[in-house]
């Protein structure tokens, strides 16, 4: 059987702020380091000829062009907060380019807030493709995409019930405060997890350094890549103080499968 590539991009690693903040004179905003660069949290996974988004953030389009991405075929939402989803217009281009529509794929909780807040998104294409033209795919259980599995994975942020994703042995858990016990058969075995860690100190809706390395300890993936970080987390200060096995991701780290 021939194995499908899976290519992983990380778009953004920043939380909803990004990286520098606006008015900031810290040392990770000061920085010309470019992993101390951050746009807002996103991925975009090659699987096989299919291009698979984790979210459209307000970055999304700088994103797409640094990285020469051409090609959507979906996204997989994790939760509606702004910096996870407010880059939604732009999938407009790539509906343009092969004018054919972009699935969407998330829970009840985000679909209904994406009904509510872009519902001229989700009409029939116009003669010109002048909007985005979405088609929304409620999903609870793992399904395929060219042969490789694709698993939502329940997760806590806050009081709000998002989703993780899971494509192949590869995971990415952003925005999280807890992992319900459920959830976790849905994480064993994993070659690579991309784990949300804010900032150093404890946040009501996410987890904080030592919650991440807790869980990354925890779930032992065969490496953890940290994101969803603030300006607080210089790169290499933080670098500096992850356990093996645990690295900092930065914007346009690539992973292939
Ligand atoms: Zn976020
Ligand atoms: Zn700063
Ligand atoms: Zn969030």
């Amino acid at each position: 059987m021939m194995m499908t590539s899976v290519q992983w991009t990380v778009l953004g690693c920043g939380s909803s702020g990004g990286s520098p903040a606006i008015g900031c004179d810290c040392d990770t905003c000061r920085s010309d380091d470019a992993r101390n660069r951050r746009t807002r949290c996103s991925a975009y996974v090659r699987i096989g000829d299919s291009g698979v988004l984790i979210d459209t953030g307000p970055d999304l389009r700088q994103q797409a062009l640094r990285e020469g991405i051409r090609r959507v075929d979906a996204v997989l939402y994790t939760h509606p907060h702004a910096d996870h989803l407010n880059g939604i217009d732009d999938l407009r281009a790539f509906c343009y380019v092969k004018q054919g529509p972009v699935l969407l794929y998330g829970n009840d909780f985000t679909l209904d807030n994406i009904r509510r807040r872009f519902d001229y998104a989700l009409a029939p294409p116009s003669p010109v493709w002048d909007k985005p033209v979405l088609h929304t795919e409620l999903v609870t259980q793992p399904f395929m995409i060219n042969g490789v599995s694709v698993t939502p994975i329940p997760l806590r942020h806050g009081g709000w019930p998002c989703l993780g994703w899971r494509i192949g042995d590869c995971a990415w858990l952003t925005d999280l405060s807890d992992i319900p016990d459920s959830s976790l058969p849905l994480l064993q075995d994993l070659d690579t997890l991309f784990l949300d860690c804010l900032r150093p100190q404890p946040y009501p809706s996410h987890l904080h350094l030592a919650a991440s390395l807790d869980w990354a300890q925890r779930l032992a993936a065969k490496q953890t890549f940290l994101i969803h970080m603030t300006h607080q987390l210089e790169y290499h200060a933080l670098s500096a103080q992850c356990p093996p096995g645990v690295a900092v991701a930065y914007d346009g780290l690539q992973l292939t499968f």
